[in-house]
């Protein structure tokens, strides 16, 4: 009789556990050229995460710019009128939303720039000035047209696309969303630098993300506190090849055709679309200190963390309280841009 009781009194204990702390499941695939691993708890996660993992497979196959029968290679040689996939279109107009708001520091037409320096092929080298006039005169937006009704894509001669700045948050939105809808309430997924995260903790507390530090890959700088949202790096470090002594990485600025050169070794965004901070961290690393914080002064919707040359970390006002320094990293100089 008493041992069946404490039997009793075990088991109720182990559901009262259970119940506390939700199982966790994880997925790790490789996909947009990247290592991408995604968690989530409770039951209905198991399943949802597989075809999480396939979403973004599928998202991958339509959006890379090598895959011969992905959309945007579609686009890239065409000549002429191209009818894409939802996805597809989204982005594009996307793109041209955020190619006019960033002034042109965000373009998606910069393919030509980008492996004319041997980004996506491997055969890096340094493109001389003359070339890359040549080469932006492939990238003014202003001549493609897109047709949301009909999800048509028009672009002119020459003309090629990359969504790379912006397909990692678009997945990562697309993710949250098919683990919202089948019940997941708490998930974290870090694809290459994008992180985004569905609810907050199991335990309700936020997220609590790691910047990396730009000029220690090992270690982490500062930590922000997210519940349902997106904080997304682009940095010189992730992508880059050495020659005489000088680096040059895979982001550039549209208005030279050679790597952004704005003083800035990373960008950080916080806010709640993956794909909006994808496109705004990429267009940031562009623009550097002051043309960010202009950005977040006309936007009003996301917060940044920017590293500059010197070290010197600079955070948007709305992060003073849901940002700290990490562990190490207390002597750093901060500078808190206001309104
Ligand atoms: P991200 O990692 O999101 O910052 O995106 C960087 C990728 O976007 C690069 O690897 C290029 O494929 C592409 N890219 C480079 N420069 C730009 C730019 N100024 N605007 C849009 N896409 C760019
Ligand atoms: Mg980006």
């Amino acid at each position: 009789m008493r041992r069946a009781g404490c039997l009793l009194l075990a088991l109720a204990m182990a559901a009262l556990l259970g119940g506390c702390a939700p199982e966790e499941h994880a997925e790790t695939i490789f996909a947009m050229d990247t290592v991408m691993t995604l968690q989530a708890w409770g039951p209905e996660a198991e399943d949802a995460l597989v075809r999480a993992a396939q979403r973004i497979n599928e998202l991958d196959r339509t959006l890379s710019v090598v895959n011969e029968d992905s959309d945007v290679w579609a686009v890239n040689h065409s000549g002429g009128p191209v009818t894409v996939s939802e996805d597809t279109g989204a982005l594009v107009a996307l793109g041209l939303e955020l190619w006019e708001e960033t002034g042109g520091a965000l373009n998606i037409a910069m393919y030509p720039v980008v492996r004319a320096w041997g980004f996506t092929t491997g055969e890096y080298r340094v493109v001389p000035e003359e070339e890359r006039a040549a080469l932006l005169a492939r990238t003014d937006l202003g001549q493609l047209d897109y047709d949301p009704d009909s999800r048509t894509v028009t672009t002119p001669a020459g003309m090629e696309l990359d969504l790379g700045s912006l397909g990692k948050g678009y997945a990562a939105d697309q993710v949250t969303e098919l683990l919202r809808e089948a019940g997941v309430t708490s998930a974290i997924l870090n694809l290459g630098g994008n992180v985004q995260t569905l609810g907050g903790q199991t335990d309700g507390s936020p997220w609590r993300i790691g910047v990396q530090d730009p000029q220690d890959l090992s270690a982490y700088l500062a930590v922000v506190e997210v519940t349902d949202g997106a904080v997304v790096t682009s940095g010189g470090y992730q992508r880059y090849f050495e020659e005489d002594g000088q680096v040059y990485w895979h982001i550039m600025d549209p208005s030279t055709g050679a790597p952004a050169d704005s003083g800035l070794l990373s960008a950080t965004i916080v806010g709640p679309s993956g794909a909006r901070c994808d496109g705004l961290s990429t267009a940031a690393f562009v623009l550097g200190v002051e043309g960010t914080a202009d950005l977040w002064r006309a936007a009003g919707d996301f917060e940044f963390l920017l590293v500059d040359e010197d070290g010197t970390i600079w955070i948007s006002a709305g992060l003073e309280d849901r940002s700290a320094l990490a562990a190490g990293y207390e002597d750093r100089r901060v500078e808190v841009v206001r309104p």
